[in-house]
């Protein structure tokens, strides 16, 4: 895998919006694979596979996928153990 093909995770704060309505790239994220726990921006963000994908920095397990079709999004937080979304 390169180290060059992936965006940081703020790159998801709009199709996280949509699903959302809170901004989660702030929230606190807890990877299955390795325990590694920062924000969700500090992810790496896939955007060329299908849908989006978010690896943990640490491990690079998949943290997030979303994938969208034409009357759907699918939304696979398995590779998390947590979220963390602030309070306001
Ligand atoms: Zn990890």
């Amino acid at each position: 895998m390169s180290e060059t093909n992936y965006l940081d995770g703020n790159a998801a704060a709009g199709s996280l919006s949509e699903l959302f309505a809170v901004d989660l790239t702030a929230a606190v994220a807890r990877c299955n694979g390795c325990g590694h726990t920062a924000v969700f921006a500090e992810s790496r963000l896939y955007v060329d596979a299908p849908g989006m994908v978010a690896r943990c920095p640490g491990c690079e397990s998949v943290l997030l996928r979303v994938v969208k079709t034409p009357n759907d999004t699918y939304l696979d937080l398995r590779g998390l153990t947590y979220l963390r979304v602030p309070s306001s």
